[in-house]
């Protein structure tokens, strides 16, 4: 079985821009669970004869974007669904990239989520998106160290750096036996 990256992050960060920029012509794999409303998107990424699967979370609509709560509880908050996939895709992975929006900085709601995957113990890289070229990434650079994951700044929408991204992706994984 191939080893899985789950990609977390609080809604409207990017995760599925980079989802789809990393899968690029792949497929997505959907699964279709009865009873679950959402899907939970998965595709290959390969570079060269090496590949692994990564998992987007987190499919919501707009209207529930607007409801997802804000302020202390943002954890509680977070959309029981979107907590529940985020779970299992924590679950089901062997390393995470916390996603994080670049032009915002570092939220609340950003570090629930990093203490949140920090729990599960599996290696994790922070990915700053909409960096959307080198002049932005040292912008909030500072305040997303503070978190202890490894950074990387990079625009899932425009490519920089996403083909850097990939390698640290990589990097997480397991060796190979
Ligand atoms: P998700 O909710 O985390 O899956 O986020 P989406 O991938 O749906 O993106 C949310 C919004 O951010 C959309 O309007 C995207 O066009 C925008 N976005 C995503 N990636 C980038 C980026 O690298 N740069 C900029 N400027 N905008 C982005
Ligand atoms: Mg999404």
């Amino acid at each position: 079985m191939l080893p899985k990256i789950a990609l977390i992050g609080r809604p409207n960060v990017g995760k599925s821009t980079l989802f789809n920029r990393l899968i690029r012509s792949n497929r997505a794999i959907t699964h279709d669970r009865p009873g679950v409303t959402r899907d939970r998107m998965e595709g290959y990424v390969k570079v060269g004869d090496r590949k692994f699967i990564i998992i987007d979370t987190g499919g919501i609509t707009l209207d529930e974007h607007a409801a997802v709560a804000e302020g202390p509880d943002e954890l509680r908050g977070f959309e029981a669904e979107i907590l529940r996939q985020t779970e299992e895709a924590i679950a089901d992975s062997v390393a995470l990239c916390l996603v994080v929006d670049g032009r915002e900085g570092l939220t609340p709601f950003d570090e629930s989520l990093a203490a949140y995957v920090r729990k599960s113990g599996k290696p994790v890289l922070l990915a700053v998106n909409k960096v959307d070229g080198e002049e932005m990434a040292d912008l909030y650079m500072a305040e997303f160290h503070t978190l202890g994951f490894p950074v990387i700044p990079l625009s899932g929408a425009h490519g920089f750096n996403v083909r850097a991204f990939s390698g640290e992706l990589f990097d997480l994984l397991p060796p190979e036996d």
